[in-house]
């Protein structure tokens, strides 16, 4: 495979990102990306993958030559792929326009093979597929694998055996759950590692419970981007050494720092809300938590003894995802002592929020014009989509760019998914063990009460 780097957009504005891959050769007329989603006929190929890839040849970004080929069990024609697929495409970057044409010339590029996960005899089937489309230019091939995890290994030994590029280069897109716990990620990166090269591999992160569907990969992602010291450089290994030193630094997570919690039915205004037990699919004695919140701690001269919170559950009052960061309290506050305001508990606060409506706001203790002395508590919002009115692209458009570019930027190395296996594990095979019953919550609600006496036992607050 040739380097990853060959597409290193570094920290450019988006047009020049643009420019520069196109004369970089990711646009050359002389090379060709062939992507093909294997686990085509799924709800998140059909929901997310297929979508991205066309808002991706929408601004185009797509190479000049590229196909896509859809790869699954089911037996599919050409054309029943492309109806399928077009079901789900929308005009998402400007709803107003009549998108028609460059639906068409997406979906002529998109074929379909069908095939067994595990058979060679069909994957050779793709690949004489590929080389087809591919005829007398340099071919490069990109395997998402939009499957249950339980294949993964098949595709992956097949594909490589019998599907990999010639001679151009040949990445691997993996879904999350990527294992279960230490043991079983370190197993799967074991048998990934027979086929494939770590720069081939491209991790990305369910429904495991919520500890492992969201904390340890994306809160834990996020809380070590947020927590890493400056890098050397904006190259993925540099970012990601700095990731990796913030989490082989944190202690290990004990059980009294974690509360779990689960949704219960209620019924308010006239309506009833479901229990996660309610769902046909889950068992009346599920222990499995929707909810959970922790408290973890960097082990480093930075972040000494300062808290880190973390918070996630399904069925809560709001659905937003954001970093809160609350200011040490002033010693000795001269508003208190001078003028009786009771402002004191409400520190300024600086909040990033990642979604819906991506903002970095910061609030203040401001007083009140006037001839009074009065405090209020005020923001300093920048609310992206009031100051930057374009669309911002979906989580799986930057997916497949980074892929196809060979960014690595954004993806988990082997030794980051270590690191963060073992900050979980040892409580999350407690809780199993203890056999520990989540603390019942109503759905629509802020979440357990215990979450906010582990938030006041280290000083923090949560709204
Ligand atoms: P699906 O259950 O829809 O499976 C995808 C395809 O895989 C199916 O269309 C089916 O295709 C094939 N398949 C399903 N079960 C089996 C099986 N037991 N043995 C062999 N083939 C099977 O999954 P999703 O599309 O929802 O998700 C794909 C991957 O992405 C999973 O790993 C999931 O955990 C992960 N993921 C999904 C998200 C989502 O929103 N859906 C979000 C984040 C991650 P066929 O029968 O035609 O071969």
């Amino acid at each position: 495979a040739a380097s990853l780097q060959d597409g290193l957009a570094e920290n450019l504005s988006a047009e020049e990102s643009v420019e520069k891959r196109s004369k970089d050769g990711s646009k050359q007329n002389g090379s060709t990306v062939s992507i093909t989603v294997v686990g085509a006929s799924g709800d998140l190929a059909k929901k997310k993958i297929f979508p991205a890839l066309f808002a991706l040849f929408y601004e185009d970004c797509l190479p000049k030559h590229f196909t896509v080929f859809g790869y699954a069990r089911s037996k599919l024609t050409d054309e029943e792929l492309r109806n399928m697929i077009s079901k789900t495409l929308t005009c998402r970057i400007d709803k107003r326009e009549n998108c028609n044409d460059k639906m068409e010339q997406f979906l002529q590029r998109c074929f379909y093979q069908s095939g067994q996960y595990g058979s060679e005899e069909n994957f050779v089937e793709l690949d004489q597929k590929l080389r087809e489309k591919e005829a007398g230019k340099l071919p490069n091939r990109l395997f998402y694998l939009s499957i249950p995890p339980n294949i993964f290994v098949d595709a992956v030994r097949c594909a490589s055996h019998h599907a990999s590029s010639p001679t151009g280069w040949t990445r691997v897109i993996v879904e999350k759950p990527f294992g279960r716990d230490s043991e079983s990620s370190a197993e799967l990166t074991r048998f990934l590692k027979q086929y494939l090269t770590e720069d081939q591999i491209f991790s990305y992160f369910d429904n495991y419970g919520i500890i492992r569907d969201i904390m340890q990969n994306h809160l834990l992602q996020i809380l070590a981007l947020f927590a890493m010291e400056t890098p050397v450089s904006l190259d993925a290994e540099d970012i990601r050494n700095e990731k990796v030193k913030v989490l082989r630094s944190m202690r290990t997570l004990k059980l009294d720092d974690v509360v779990v919690g689960q949704y219960k039915g209620h019924t308010k205004g006239g309506k009833s809300y479901p229990a996660y037990t309610d769902d046909p699919t889950v068992p009346k004695c599920s222990l499995t938590p929707t909810f959970a919140a922790a408290a973890l701690f960097i082990d480093n001269a930075r972040w000494d003894d300062v808290p880190f919170l973390m918070k996630a559950g399904k069925a809560l009052h709001t659905r937003r995802a954001e970093i809160r960061v609350q200011f040490r309290h002033v010693p000795g506050n001269l508003y208190k002592r001078n003028f009786g305001t009771d402002l004191d508990k409400a520190t300024n606060e600086l909040v990033i929020r990642v979604q819906p409506d991506e903002a970095i706001y910061l609030k203040i203790n401001n007083k009140i014009p006037g001839l009074s002395m009065r405090l209020d508590r005020s923001n300093l919002n920048l609310l992206y989509s009031a100051r930057y009115p374009r669309e911002i692209p979906d989580a799986y458009e930057r997916l497949l760019l980074d892929a196809i570019e060979g960014e690595r930027r954004l993806f988990i190395r082997s030794d980051e998914l270590d690191a963060a296996w073992a900050l979980f594990t040892p409580v999350l095979k407690e809780l199993e063990y203890k056999k520990i019953a989540p603390e019942l919550y109503p759905y629509g609600s802020r979440g357990p009460v215990g979450a906010h006496y582990l938030a006041a036992k280290y000083n923090v607050r949560w709204g």
